[in-house]
């Protein structure tokens, strides 16, 4: 079944809309018109965000912030789940809490995501999840197992989600974005920014909002055939991976 074209606010929710991409991300969808709520952790929002906390490393957390979302802009039908760490770590000196940590927050974070959000998608036959990978998951980077290994999955999770749910007029995509001006990349060291810098065919770093375009577009009626794909917005970083 398309979605309706027409301007009837739908129910967004992004993880995480605090800060960096997922801020740009709400800002897009707030400016659309959209009921956008957030679960996150800490910090302010953007205007016209409803914040409700929660810790992507909780169920409990995750769901009875669904349950407060949902309470007030109705049932969620585009999820886009953006919350997300690093940990990084040379692969012998990687801790189990190191790895553990990551991939709890960034894979079962949004599986614990996906799996609440489907319940109400169903029930309304349609939806659109949106998770937000990286280029790292496929392209890998030294240091980052851990992070690179949690990206990856996310693919698995958007492919099997599509194909579980794919007839009831939900998709599932990711997003893989590359170097993007955020907190994230700031902390890195200046020499290893420069280096990046100097590998991306762009030859920039993306501002937030550059991500946002790409998840508003796969959430927009003319996205409706797109699932399980994977949108690289890295200047070219990722090509071919
Ligand atoms: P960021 O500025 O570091 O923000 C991360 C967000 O995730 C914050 O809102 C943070 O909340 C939230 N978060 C972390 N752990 C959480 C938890 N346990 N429960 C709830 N929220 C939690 O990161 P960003 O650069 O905007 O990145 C956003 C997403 O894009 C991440 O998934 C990241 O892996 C991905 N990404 C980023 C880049 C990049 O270059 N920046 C590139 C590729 C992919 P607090 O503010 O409370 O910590």
């Amino acid at each position: 079944m398309p979605e309706t074209s027409d301007n009837t606010p739908r129910s967004v929710l992004i993880t995480g809309a605090n800060r960096g991409i997922g801020r740009a991300i709400a800002e897009r969808f707030v400016a659309a018109g959209d009921k956008v709520a957030t679960i996150y952790r800490s910090g302010d929002l953007p205007a016209g965000v409803l914040g409700v906390t929660g810790d992507m490393r909780d169920t409990a957390s995750v769901d009875a912030a669904f349950t407060e979302i949902e309470a007030a802009h109705g049932p969620v039908e585009v999820l886009v789940a953006n919350a997300g760490i690093t940990r990084d770590q040379l692969l012998m000196r990687m801790s189990d809490e190191e790895f553990d940590d990551v991939l709890d927050v960034n894979l079962k974070g949004a599986f614990r995501c996906a799996r609440r959000a489907s319940k109400g998608m169903i029930r309304l036959r349609r939806g659109r999840i949106v998770l937000i990978s990286s280029v790292v998951g496929l392209y890998g980077s030294p240091g980052q197992v851990n992070y690179s290994a949690s990206k990856a999955a996310l693919v698995g999770v958007a492919r099997s989600i599509t194909r579980e749910l794919g007839g009831r007029g939900i998709t599932a995509n990711v997003v893989a974005p590359g170097f993007i001006d955020t907190d994230m990349t700031r902390a890195l060291p200046e020499a290893t920014q420069k280096a990046y810098v100097d590998s991306i065919p762009a030859g920039r770093f993306a501002q937030p909002d550059e991500v946002a375009a790409a998840v508003e577009f796969l959430a927009s009626p003319g996205a409706a055939y797109i699932s399980g794909a994977v949108i690289p917005v890295d200047g070219g970083l990722g090509m071919g991976h």
